[in-house]
């Protein structure tokens, strides 16, 4: 009851229950109810780290800046995720088991927008500068800036510095502006830049400064060059007199504009490098643009480990768009007439038992096809440039480090983003960051790493009984015939459509604020604060007279009430 004695309660009470008091209800019990905030899964689902519940819940409020606050405590970039994240959120959503999963990336989007619009102010956790130590950050990507928002907020001094004159990484360099603009890429940066962070830009690791340099001068280094060198690429031992990498074409278009136009293409990848140059070179005037992948294609058949790696939507547009898709196939042949290429032989995959009990993809024999092209280009990957980290890399394309980006043998340098290879998207890089920030604050003081595990909560849980369908809104996006090189496609919703959103969210694992608990027990046994709350701090059991029938935990909506055993 110590809660009681801080707020102003009020008894459930739709008829005077004055002579029930009497009546200790509570004596009876042989079962308790408990508030139990468990991780929804778009929580779980977010690699950057995002408590979407929990920012959702304060749109559902209409309080925006505290959503944008609550959502940048993971995530310093929420204009740029809610444009390009692939939203694993919504894959993840509770309430796709309903209708359709909230319209969490267009949510983030709103309030990121709303953010810069507004020059809401980061939240810090210490003063600026109350630190003494200085952090360098080597690699002005997602994952660089997001560790250098995190110790910065911390107190740290930080210096962020890269090879390229401005900072950003692939946001700037590969992203078409299509799907992210860049008027929003330097309105974020610049805003985080804002906060302190010393940018050292043309400084590159290995040609204009050594690791040991920064090791000496620095307390901790974190690492996150991203992945800047080409897979080599080959087809059994031949490639075509004009090879052109897939990344390289998309950053020579970002940068100067210009595309090869041959009349057909061949593009060999399944990420977001070989959609999108695909796109890039069809809106450039190539009449027939195809990719051949030796991933599936998204839908419900695809097992999520084997679809192609790009925003789903990014696909959806590309068909619409008229991109020829070759699933589960691969290259086996290049065909040439004298130097030129003219075309490819195809084959379809198929899985077998490989060993260690992973399958591997092999050509099935007798699936062969020829697919006529004037150009075959890789998009294939890239590896992180080992120029200055030899040492560290030991001849692995990637970074090993622990989750917290910890690397073996190393107190004082971390390493994380697209680097470790398993990454690959701007929102793992930002969770990257993240995690290496805490994990660099909990070195220098000595402390053990937090915690950040939590129960999920699955629609097992959740009263469905309660929701009704709504439908998703939908943001505008322009028509195939009105795309151009740098228009954004899809728009934003509107801010009635952002509150129409957030209110279908189930607040799956926490206080939905609907008052059944309080309604439904039959001994007045909920007391409620004044005060709205969206923590689940608005109802107080009153153990006097809760007599554990545990009809609050069946009647809540979202899970947020469990009952034990009385001990
Ligand atoms: C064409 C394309 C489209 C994409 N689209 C999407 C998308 O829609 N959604 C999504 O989530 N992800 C997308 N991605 C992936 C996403 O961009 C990356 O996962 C993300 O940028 C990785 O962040 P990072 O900070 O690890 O590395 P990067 O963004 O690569 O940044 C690394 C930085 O380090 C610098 N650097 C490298 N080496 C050195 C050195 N030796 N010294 C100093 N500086 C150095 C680089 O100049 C660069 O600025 C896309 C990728 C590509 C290629
Ligand atoms: S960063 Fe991506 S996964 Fe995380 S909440 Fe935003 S859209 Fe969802
Ligand atoms: S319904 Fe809301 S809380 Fe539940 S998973 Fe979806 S966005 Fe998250």
């Amino acid at each position: 009851m110590s809660a009681a004695k801080k707020h102003v309660m009020t008894r459930g009470a739709w008829a005077e229950p004055g002579s029930s008091l009497a009546f200790k209800t509570g004596t009876w019990r042989v079962e308790a109810p408990f508030h139990q905030h468990r991780c929804a899964p778009c929580h779980d689902a977010c690699p950057a780290g995002e408590d979407a519940q929990a920012w959702i819940a304060k749109i559902q409020e209409h309080r925006l800046q505290e959503a944008w606050e609550e959502l940048v405590a993971a995530n310093p970039l929420p204009a740029i995720t809610g444009r390009v994240c692939p939203h694993p959120c919504e894959t993840s959503c509770n309430r796709g088991s309903l209708d359709t999963a909230i319209a969490i990336h267009d949510l983030e989007r709103f309030v990121g927008d709303a953010a810069i619009e507004h020059s809401w102010a980061y939240p810090w956790l210490a003063k600026k500068g109350s630190r003494k130590e200085r952090i360098a950050i080597v690699g002005a990507g997602p994952a660089g800036l997001s560790c250098a928002y995190q110790l910065i907020r911390r107190g740290f001094a930080v210096s962020v510095l890269d090879a390229l004159p401005e900072a950003g990484g692939l946001l700037r360099s590969a992203i078409p502006m299509t799907r992210l603009p860049r008027d929003v890429v330097d309105a974020e940066l610049k805003r985080l830049f804002a906060l302190g962070i010393e940018f050292r830009p043309r400084q590159q690791l290995g040609r204009d400064v050594a690791l040991e340099d920064l090791e000496a001068e620095y307390d901790a280094v974190f690492l996150a060059p991203g992945c800047q060198q080409s897979h080599g690429w080959d087809v059994d031992g031949a490639t075509p007199p004009d090879l052109h990498e897939g990344l390289h074409m998309i950053r020579e278009w970002i940068d100067l504009g210009s595309i090869p136009k041959p009349a057909s293409v061949v593009i060999h990848g399944g990420g977001n490098t070989a959609v999108d140059l695909a796109r890039i070179m069809k809106r450039a005037g190539v009449a027939e643009v195809s990719i051949i992948t030796a991933s599936g294609l998204p839908g419900p058949d695809t097992d999520p480990d084997d679809v192609l790696n790009v925003v789903p939507r990014e696909f959806d547009e590309a068909v619409e768009e008229g991109i020829v898709f070759y699933p589960h196939h691969t290259i086996k042949r290049l065909i040439m007439r004298g130097s030129q290429t003219t075309g490819v032989e195809i084959a379809r995959l198929k899985k077998i038992p490989g060993a260690g009990g992973k399958k591997k993809r092999i050509a099935f024999e007798g699936t062969e096809r020829v697919v006529h092209a004037d150009m075959v280009i890789p998009a294939i990957g890239e590896i992180v440039d080992p120029a200055g980290l030899e040492e560290l890399l030991d001849h692995q394309p990637y970074f090993h480090p622990d989750e917290w980006g910890r690397l073996q043998g190393r107190t004082t340098v971390l390493a994380g983003g697209d680097a470790r290879g398993d990454r690959g998207t701007v929102s793992a890089a930002i969770g990257d960051g993240r995690k290496a920030a805490i994990a660099i604050a909990a070195m220098l003081d000595k402390r053990s790493l937090p915690d950040e595990s939590r129960e999920r909560i699955d629609v097992e849980a959740l009263n469905l009984n309660y929701f009704t369908p709504a439908a998703r809104a939908e943001p505008p996006k322009l028509k195939v015939a009105e795309r151009t090189d740098q228009a954004e496609i899809i728009g934003s919703l509107s801010e009635g459509e952002v509150f129409g959103e957030a209110d279908r969210c189930l607040s799956c694992g926490n206080c939905l604020a609907c008052d059944n608990c309080w309604n439904y027990c039959p001994d007045n046994a909920v007391l409620k604060t004044v005060e709205l709350a969206s923590d689940g701090s608005h109802y107080v059991f009153d153990f006097e007279y809760c007599k554990g029938c545990g009809i609050c935990a069946k009647e809540c909506p979202t899970g947020y009430i469990r009952m034990r055993p009385e001990e």
